[in-house]
């Protein structure tokens, strides 16, 4: 694979809607820094020249919490890994994922001196890290014991209740407690510094978000008639084809045309006819299953329905309730009033041939054509 290729699935990993996914690679992306930093808690244990720099018993504890997060977001990975395949989108596990990592993290970094040790930055990367993969709601209970713990620590040690990096025998910075004013400078500078930084990136992690989405409903909508465009529905297609050849459940298509389209436009205008196009969108999108089935506009006055898990009777039963509420729709233009009709071509599914269905169904609507319009066709696809 080349390097384009890697990053494009990188990224659309990163993109990915199914928290499950978002789960893996926030656990893939902490990892290394645990294990990092638990390889030089292992070397420290193991050699006491190193322990020495912690306090007795300490360094064993901070060890435990790591290894056990460590083991945590391994088992994430594989839990994570195995919802993904079943096609589960498991929003709890986020909190699952999220809160623990933090706590350690935090823990660790209060532990070594969250002001002038790296600990800090290894935090903003992981709230980094964390706000591209999860929405500020999935994060705000995170957030919150992020904030409350990290005053709780500098208020103890304000007040004389915990030492300045407790993990440690001196502080990493220079040994010494630091003079009084400059504790204060320091935790009010570190703060001002770090909150708003970390509130851009928030920010714009936002902004990004939400135009993405507009932008991605934007390329997927008709906009006439408010229903998927053809992109969507051929994208739609070949995951239901996936989907189905996998289940061996049968999956319908529905082709409508409205017949002589052309006179409409011809005698009352091309708004009337854009009228009637946004009527028949309306008639499609209430006559379907909402988040189950697709009703899009293939372009022009051609429509298609996508129905899973439905037989050749079902989408008959469909079409013959889509056909009737056009057929009795009466528009009115110029004060005089008109109905019109449509054409249906009807294909069932099977294998996942979504494409050759597709063609089928269109076969269909043009057999329903010649045959005089305003009637159905359908066939079942082996
Ligand atoms: P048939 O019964 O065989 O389907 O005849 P028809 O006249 O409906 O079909 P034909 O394909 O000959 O004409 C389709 C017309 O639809 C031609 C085109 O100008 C019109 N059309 C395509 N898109 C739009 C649109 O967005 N708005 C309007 N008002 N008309 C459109
Ligand atoms: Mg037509
Ligand atoms: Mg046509």
């Amino acid at each position: 694979m080349n390097l384009k290729a890697l990053m494009r699935r990188i990224e659309l990993r990163l993109l990915d809607r199914n928290v499950a996914n978002r789960c893996m690679v926030f656990a893939v992306l902490s990892l290394p820094m645990g294990l990092i930093l638990w390889g030089l808690q292992a070397y420290a244990l193991a050699h006491p020249e190193a322990g020495a720099f912690y306090r007795p018993g300490a360094l064993r504890l901070a060890q435990l919490g790591l290894t056990a997060l460590i083991l945590w977001l391994t088992a994430v990975v594989l839990l994570a890994w195995h919802l993904r395949r079943q096609g589960r989108d498991a929003r709890w596990l986020a909190q699952w994922t999220v809160m623990p990592t933090f706590i350690v993290f935090l823990l660790l970094a209060i532990g070594h001196g969250l002001k002038d040790t790296p600990m800090g930055m290894v935090l903003i990367q992981e709230l980094v890290v964390a706000r591209a993969l999860f929405s500020l709601r999935t994060l705000k209970s995170t957030l919150i014991l992020v904030v409350v713990m990290v005053m709780a620590s500098d208020l103890l040690i304000t007040a004389g209740q915990l030492g300045y990096a407790p993990l440690l025998t001196a502080p990493v910075f220079n040994g010494e407690d630091l003079a009084g004013w400059w504790a204060v400078w320091l935790r009010v500078m570190f703060q001002a510094a770090v909150l708003p930084f970390s509130a851009m990136l928030f920010f714009a992690f936002n902004t990004l978000r939400r135009q993405r989405k507009e932008l991605e409903s934007l390329v997927r909508t008709d906009v006439l008639t408010g229903l998927s465009n053809r992109r969507e529905f051929m994208s739609q297609l070949e995951i239901e084809s996936h989907r189905h050849a996998r289940s061996g459940r049968p999956f319908c298509l529905v082709v409508c045309d409205v017949d002589h389209f052309k006179k409409v436009n011809d005698s009352w205008g091309h708004p009337v006819g854009d009228a009637v196009l946004a009527q028949l969108g309306r008639i499609l999108q209430s006559s379907t299953r909402d988040q189950i089935d697709t009703a899009a506009r293939l372009g022009g006055e051609e429509f298609v329905l996508l129905l899973p898990d439905t037989h050749l009777d079902g989408a008959r039963r469909v079409a013959s309730k889509i056909a009737s509420s056009l057929r009795e729709h009466v528009f009115q233009a110029d004060g005089a009033s008109f109905s019109v009709t449509q054409s249906i071509g009807i294909a069932e599914v099977h294998g996942g041939q979504g494409e050759r269905a597709l063609r089928i169904a269109d076969q269909n609507l043009y057999t329903a054509k010649r045959a005089g319009r305003d009637q159905t066709v359908a066939s079942v696809v082996a």
